[in-house]
């Protein structure tokens, strides 16, 4: 689903990732940890074209991302080429986003009706579906400011999901929350990955990557130092920086 290929980002002088190499298979949940800082949300909104790569080469679902060579030099891709790449994909935030003049439901309806031009009647099912599944079907008719951090973000997470999309990406969708609502968001996230979606997730919840990672990838100023299966990387760490990250947060 996800192929990164020797990707550098440079912010001006700044280089923040430093020749990555990932590969995300289909129906898998790959979890990044790493101090802030080592380049994580920078690679997962590489990913979803927020941020430009400088150099390597990036696929998502088969398709080139990012840059394009062409005689010789490399070219960003159009408008449209990145509006369809982004199309098969969802991004959750630590930040919701919603919009506060909306209620739940019509949050949800929005960029269906936007982006992918459905039927009024169609957008407004499909939310509705999406906002039961992640535990809001009495909370529909809500404004943001009168729904917890926790429900927001199922809000935010609902809305992605109506947008069909073949992967995933959370970035710290956590870490702004109270720590009694975090659960709440983290079962959903489960489930999620218990039908079957693609997901790349930023979080500093060791116990989800426990139970949820199929890959667990540790990141460190801006290079992949481990990466294998929660077991591997968590609890038998192999490289120093590893050991001391875990060694912290644990
Ligand atoms: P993480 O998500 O792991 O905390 P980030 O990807 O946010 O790390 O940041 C990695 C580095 O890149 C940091 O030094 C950060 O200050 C820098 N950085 C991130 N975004 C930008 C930007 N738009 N412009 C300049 N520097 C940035
Ligand atoms: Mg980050």
């Amino acid at each position: 689903m996800v192929e990164v290929q020797g990707v550098h980002k440079l912010f001006g002088d700044l280089h923040v990732l430093k020749g990555i190499d990932l590969t995300v298979q289909r129906g898998e949940v790959t979890v990044l940890l790493g101090p802030s800082g080592s380049g994580k949300s920078t690679l997962i909104r590489c990913i979803n074209e927020l941020e430009q790569i400088s150099s390597g080469r990036l696929f998502v679902d088969g398709e080139l991302m990012g840059l394009r060579e062409k005689n010789g030099v490399l070219h960003r891709l159009s408008d449209k080429e990145i509006a369809h790449q982004r199309s098969k994909i969802g991004m959750v935030f630590q930040r919701f986003n919603l919009f506060p003049h909306m209620t739940a439901l019509e949050n949800v309806i929005e960029a269906q009706r936007q982006v992918l031009k459905r039927s009024k009647g169609a957008a407004e099912a499909r939310a509705r579906e999406e906002l039961v599944k992640v535990g809001l079907a009495d909370r529909m008719d809500h404004y943001p400011a009168q729904l917890s951090g926790g429900q927001q973000q199922r809000v935010a997470m609902a809305r992605a999901l109506a947008m069909d999309p073949q992967l995933m990406l959370f970035d710290e969708p956590t870490s702004a929350l109270d720590p009694e609502l975090v659960g709440e968001v983290l079962n959903v996230m489960k489930d999620l990955a218990d039908s079957g979606m693609t997901m790349i997730v930023v979080t500093h919840e060791v116990g989800f990557a426990r139970e949820v990672a199929d890959q667990v990838v540790f990141m460190d100023d801006g290079v992949i130092v481990e990466r294998g299966t929660a077991a591997e990387v968590i609890d038998n760490p192999q490289q120093d920086r590893t050991k001391d990250f875990f060694a912290k947060v644990l």
